[in-house]
């Protein structure tokens, strides 16, 4: 081992690259870490993907605050690695890269109408509402019928957030241009399909509930989609959360009729899969084909076709990685190939010394946050034993941030800090006093960029 601290790059702000710094940070191991992100703040999906009226989950900020405010972890924020900094430059300058740039796009969809206009990707609408930089600040409600397709708990973020009434999102963080989209929009119905059964939905079940608590929505079910298979008995035996999902969608079959008076309705529909889109120019509808168990709780089409009128359709059925400029990348999966988080070269299979992978980037976009923290320390562990076998030898004179301050600052390279971030926490905070609100995001990029960097602004927040 070198007789000198050990640097470490970490790629991706977001819980997978926090909290695999933090456990880098505590292993008793003489360390320099420096944590990159591509936008100005930090926090990744959890400011930019958890739903804004999820307050309990967006709380798990604060625990990453508390990790990111201890100081021994640099937060370098606003730097793109694979366009501001290469990969190669990295690699020369540290020991190790953790890659930890989680899944941040909708996974590809292909059937007949899916580039129709109004064909919109999740993880799109969820980047407008969640107000992200790099997103467009209007997005077309115009739908008063609407098909999500997916059974996930993207699907219900989606789903309860065009149901919802504005009003009832005034107490969360949303920018006001978001409200202003939202206020005008006429939808009445959203309909959201899952290709499975009930026992195969991927709600989780406090999230699941949650939808029943909306107000001034209805939750409509159809008994007709109810069925189970020995795949699903089994699954139903061994899984209390699918028990628990299964029984709260069936109480949702018999509900009264005269119970459902509200002006919004969210109806799951099971058991149906997506075969086309219709509409020339736009989209007028969509037909399902409804689906049967086969007993291990796969589905086959049934040739039973229903066409449902829908003015715009959002596919929820799964996140999908971007690559980065100088890294391998599995098209298929959508992961950067690694064998237990150190990553492999493509096309031989060859393991990349120091490269190492954590989060969705390494094993997909499944799992809570919460289990980004176990793959984490797998990631870390195999860190540290490669660093105690002597197996990193980066070639630079000059290592870690001081030779990379230098770069940014030659390219002219407006990072943010941690410091940066604070600024603009408190800057966002006072927006939000102003109405009674905790917080009002700022979107614009530039003046986020601005405010942690101390330079004047022009106070465009969106
Ligand atoms: P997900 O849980 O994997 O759900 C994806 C859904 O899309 C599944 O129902 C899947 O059906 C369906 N699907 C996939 N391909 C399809 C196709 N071609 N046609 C029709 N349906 C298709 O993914 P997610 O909803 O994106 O969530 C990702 C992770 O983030 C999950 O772990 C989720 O719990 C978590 N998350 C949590 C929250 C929260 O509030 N706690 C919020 C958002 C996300 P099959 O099962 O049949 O493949």
């Amino acid at each position: 081992m070198a007789d000198r601290p050990l640097h470490v790059a970490v790629i991706g702000a977001g819980p997978a690259g926090i909290y695999a710094s933090d456990i880098l940070s505590k292993s008793g191991v003489e360390v320099r870490i420096d944590l990159y992100e591509k936008l100005p703040a930090p926090y990744g999906l959890v400011r930019y993907g958890v739903a804004p009226d999820h307050p309990r989950i967006k709380a798990i900020i604060n625990a990453l605050y508390n990790v990111l405010q201890r100081g021994d972890i640099r937060l370098v924020g606003n730097v793109e690695i694979g366009r501001d900094i290469s990969v190669d430059e990295l690699r020369e300058r540290y020991d190790a890269i953790i890659v930890a740039t989680g899944a941040d796009r909708d996974a590809p969809f292909n059937v007949p109408g899916a580039d129709l206009p109004e064909v919109y990707g999740a993880a799109d609408f969820v980047y407008w509402y969640d107000g992200h930089p790099d997103y467009p600040r209007t997005w077309p409600l115009e739908a008063r019928e609407v098909a999500v397709l997916g059974v996930g708990n993207v699907a219900l973020d989606v789903a309860r957030i065009l149901a919802k009434q504005p009003d009832d999102l005034m107490s969360t963080e949303i920018p006001h241009n978001v409200e202003a989209g939202l206020r005008q929009s006429p939808i009445t119905d959203v309909h959201v399909f899952g290709r499975r059964g009930p026992a195969q939905v991927k709600f989780t079940p406090m999230e699941l509930r949650e939808l029943g608590h909306v107000p001034d929505v209805d939750i409509i079910v159809y008994p007709e989609d109810f069925d189970y298979d020995d795949g699903s008995q089994a699954a139903m035996e061994n899984s209390k959360m699918t028990r628990q999902v299964v029984e709260q969608l069936t109480e949702w079959v018999f509900q009264e009729e005269e119970d459902m008076t509200a002006s919004r309705r969210i109806h799951i529909h099971l058991l149906q899969q997506p075969v086309e889109i219709l509409g020339e120019d736009h989209v007028s509808g969509i037909r399902m084909e409804r689906t049967e168990l086969c007993g291990d709780e796969t589905v086959r089409g049934t040739g039973e076709y229903i066409d449902y009128p829908v003015q715009a359709v959002y596919r929820a059925i799964g996140y999908y990685s971007s690559p980065i400029e100088g890294l391998p990348f599995d098209t298929v999966r959508g992961v950067v190939p690694n064998t237990a988080g150190r990553v492999l070269s493509e096309p031989d299979g060859q393991v990349l010394t120091g490269m190492y992978a954590t989060g969705w980037i390494k094993r997909g976009p499944v799992g809570l946050i919460g289990s980004t923290k176990s793959d984490a320390q797998e990631t870390i562990g195999h860190l540290l034993d490669d660093y105690r076998a002597n197996m990193f030898s980066p070639t630079a004179d000059e290592l870690g941030w001081e030779s990379m301050q230098t770069i940014l600052e030659s390219r002219g390279i407006r990072y943010t800090t941690w410091r940066g971030w604070e600024l603009l926490e408190e800057y966002e905070k006072a927006l939000g006093a102003q109405e009674g609100r905790e917080r009002i995001k700022v979107v614009e990029r530039e003046t986020m960029t601005a405010i942690s960097r101390g330079e004047p602004h022009d106070g465009k927040l969106y």
